[in-house]
C-alpha cells in the first residue's frame, strides 16, 4: 500500500542510497519505469539489502514507445535485464494508448502466466480507457496507478476502479510538494504534530488508495514512511476531500499516451 517512487531519481548512487534508505526504514515497495533509467540502481540495491527478493515488492512499466503485443513483450524482458530479476511484482502500462493498449494487455496476461510478473497493471487510465481494455481483456488490472493528491482526489477513476476490484495507486501523492504549504493541511498536521506530507499520506492510505511518495533525502524517506502512528478523524478527512479543484501537474492521458508512439 506504501512505497518509494524513484522518478527523477538519478540511476547509480542517488537512487540505490533512496532504495537502501527506504528498506532500513521498512518500506517493502518500490516504483520504477523503464523511462525512469534507474532499474539497474533499483535491482543492485534490493539485491544488496540482504532482505529476500519475496519480500520487496518492485514495479516497473512498459513505455508508450514500447506498446503492442511484441514490443511489451520485449520490453519487459529489457526491464527484467537492467533489474537483474527473474521477475517483477507488478507490471504496468504506463500510459493509455487507444491504438495499442488492447495488443499490449494481452502481452500483459502472457507475461503474467509465464511468472515474468506476479501482477499485472495500469497508469493513468480513465474510466473510458478501462472500459475500452475490458472488451478484450481476461483479467482486470490488479492496479490502477494515477496522478492523485488532494487537489486531485479522481472520484470518478476510483469509482470504475472499485467496479472492477482495481486497486488505486496515487502518482504525485504529494503534487510534488506544493500542497504541502496548503494552510488547511499545516494546520491539520500542527494539531496532530504531524507534517504536511505525513497528512497527505494518511489521507491517501485512510482512503484506500496505495501511495508512492518520492524523495531522495533520507530524513523525508523516514518521515515519509512513518505514517502508522496516528489517525486522521473524519473531520480531518472531509476537509482534505474539499481541496480538490480536479488540478494536474502532469500531463492529460488522453494527449500523453498518444506520444512517443513506436
Ligand atoms: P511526489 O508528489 O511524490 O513529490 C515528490 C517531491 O515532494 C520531492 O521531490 C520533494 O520535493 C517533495 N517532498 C517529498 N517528501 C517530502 C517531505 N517529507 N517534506 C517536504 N517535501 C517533500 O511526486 P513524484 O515524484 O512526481 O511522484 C511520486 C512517484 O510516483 C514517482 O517517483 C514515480 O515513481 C511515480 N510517478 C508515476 C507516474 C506515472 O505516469 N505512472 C508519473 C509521475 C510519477
Amino acid at each position: 500500500m506504501h512505497g518509494l517512487g524513484v522518478y527523477l531519481t538519478r540511476e547509480g548512487e542517488e537512487v540505490t542510497n533512496a532504495v537502501q534508505w527506504a528498506l532500513e526504514a521498512g518500506y517493502r515497495l518500490v516504483d520504477t519505469a523503464a523511462i525512469y533509467r534507474n532499474e539497474a540502481g533499483v535491482g543492485q540495491a534490493v539485491r544488496a539489502s540482504g532482505l529476500e527478493r519475496g519480500d520487496v515488492f518492485v514495479t516497473t512499466k512498459v513505455w508508450n514507445n514500447e506498446q503492442g503485443y511484441e514490443g511489451t513483450i520485449g520490453a519487459l524482458n529489457a526491464s527484467l535485464g537492467r533489474l537483474g530479476f527473474d521477475f517483477v511484482d507488478l507490471y504496468l502500462i504506463h500510459w493509455p494508448n487507444v491504438d495499442l493498449m488492447n495488443g499490449t494487455w494481452r502481452a500483459m496476461e502472457h507475461l503474467l502466466a509465464e511468472g515474468k510478473t506476479r501482477a499485472i497493471g495500469v497508469s493513468n487510465f480513465e474510466p473510458h480507457h478501462l472500459d475500452q481494455l475490458m472488451t478484450t481483456a481476461t483479467l482486470p488490472p490488479s492496479v490502477n496507478q494515477v496522478e492523485l493528491h488532494p487537489n486531485l482526489s479522481q472520484t470518478a477513476v476510483r469509482r470504475a476502479c472499485a467496479e472492477l476490484g482495481t486497486l488505486v495507486q496515487a502518482w504525485s501523492p504529494l503534487k510534488q510538494g506544493e500542497v504541502l504549504v496548503d494552510p488547511t493541511i499545516t494546520s491539520i498536521a500542527a494539531d496532530h504534530g504531524v507534517t504536511a506530507a505525513q497528512v497527505v499520506i494518511r489521507w491517501q492510505l485512510q482512503h484506500g488508495i496505495a501511495t508512492i511518495p518520492k524523495s531522495v533525502r533520507q530524513k523525508r524517506i523516514i518521515e515519509n514512511g512513518d505514517v502508522f502512528g496516528f489517525v486522521l478523524d473524519q473531520s480531518d478527512m472531509a476537509a482534505i476531500d474539499d481541496l480538490d479543484r480536479n488540478d494536474r501537474i502532469g500531463p492529460e492521458p488522453d494527449v500523453f499516451g498518444q506520444r512517443y508512439v513506436p
